[in-house]
């Protein structure tokens, strides 16, 4: 059986390291010269949002044979309201993985287990491929061949500013800001790579290239940061559904396959997913969109929470940090597995003031 890999990103190398654990070997071709973003960052997992799967990298290992060793456990979360401050402490919330051309990143660790070499600094031709090999994995990291092909819906589109920067950070945990001023119906987030480096990201929704500077000279203005800023770099994000994952012979994985959920952008574990996903439709024959199910639907559920997230102002971010951090919603979201995304509408009508609000009121 011939099968052809575009991309060497986390769907990519971890559909190549499955198919050869089935015994198929498979080509592979990434348009770099080496695997990773080429620039470093931190990406968070946060085990809250995979439910009912209780821990993202056990899941990977356990399921797929693939370890992923985290740059750390991030066991503190602090959220910073337009007016209100809360903090999160629990055992384990979430992993930091590292990103890029870092030999620890999450890119470097899948190219390791890799026996099958990679064709570096050939950017491929899918329409040539599609027609010389059985099978044909789009792992390119975007949405250009699904959408050429009619498999594509756009969700939302974000602008991202990444700065590293110099300071002093505590490597456990995340602090997160909201607030309408500076990043809209988005977030900004500060993730360490260790006690003195970290990434500060601002995540936009609906703005253009242009107007993204704008909102990161707000939060730097009004959150007062003063931390020096080593790189900076502009990127986007566009999240959406691709269906069917499987046209013909492409399957479409990552990325191009809509690991990108629409609410906090986030698409790591969902892209090593899909791509041990499509690894065992190919080798058993299995119906891969019957596979992607639980994947497609989280990302509908992440759709409604981004819709909840776009009608709030300022007052209602507060209202709903103050809710997410009240001592028993704590106790249920962050220490048992209950199920938050799915049943997320129940804190976002709470903060947008249409039910619960009196009890709530007295947990605050
Ligand atoms: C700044 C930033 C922060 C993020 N933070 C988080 C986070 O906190 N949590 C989280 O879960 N996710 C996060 N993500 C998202 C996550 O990193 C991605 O969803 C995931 O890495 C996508 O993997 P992929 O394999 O689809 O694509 P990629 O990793 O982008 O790989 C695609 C590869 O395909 C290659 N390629 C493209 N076209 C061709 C071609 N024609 N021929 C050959 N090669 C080609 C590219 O060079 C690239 O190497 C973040 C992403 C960014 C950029």
């Amino acid at each position: 059986m011939k099968v052809a890999i575009i991309g060497a990103g986390s769907s990519g190398l971890t559909a190549a390291i499955r198919l050869e654990a089935y015994g198929i070997k498979p080509d592979i071709f990434e348009r770099k010269s080496r695997v990773g973003d080429v620039f470093n960052h931190v990406a968070g997992l946060l085990n809250i949002i995979y439910r009912p799967i209780k821990d993202p990298l056990d899941y990977i290992k356990n399921n797929f044979d693939i370890n992923i060793v985290p740059l750390n456990v991030i066991n503190k979360v602090v959220m910073h309201g337009p007016t209100v401050t809360r903090t999160i402490n629990s055992r384990r919330i979430g992993y930091y993985v590292i990103k890029g051309q870092d030999v620890a990143s999450a890119e470097n660790q899948l190219y390791e287990k890799l026996k099958t070499n990679i064709n570096f600094n050939v950017h491929a031709d899918y329409k040539k491929l599609k027609s010389e090999y059985d099978y044909v994995l789009i792992a390119t990291g975007n949405q250009q061949i699904p959408k050429e092909v009619g498999c594509w819906q756009n969700f939302v589109e974000t602008r991202l500013k990444i700065a590293e920067v110099i300071g002093k950070f505590d490597p456990t945990s995340l602090i997160m800001w909201l607030n309408t001023a500076y990043c809209k119906s988005g977030y900004v987030y500060l993730a360490p790579f260790d006690d003195k480096r970290a990434v500060l990201v601002l995540i936009v929704p609906y703005v253009t290239r242009e107007e993204v500077a704008k909102y990161w000279n707000n939060f730097l203005r009004i959150e007062k940061i003063n931390m020096d800023i080593v790189n900076i770099y502009d990127y986007e994000h566009i999240s959406g559904n691709c269906f069917p994952h499987r046209f013909e012979n492409l399957y479409f994985i990552g990325n191009a396959g809509g690991a990108i959920e629409p609410f906090l952008g986030f698409g790591q574990f969902a892209s090593i997913m899909s791509g041990a996903l499509a690894a065992k439709s190919i080798a058993t024959g299995s119906d891969f969109e019957k596979e992607m199910l639980q994947l497609s639907n989280q990302n509908i559920n992440m759709l409604e929470l981004r819709k909840a997230i776009d009608t709030m102002d300022n007052d209602k971010y507060d209202r709903l940090i103050k809710i997410l951090s009240a001592p028993l919603i704590k106790q249920l979201v962050y220490d048992t597995n209950f199920n938050v995304i799915k049943h997320s509408s129940i804190f976002t009508k709470y903060a947008a003031n249409e039910i619960f609000y009196k009890p709530f009121k007295k947990l605050e």
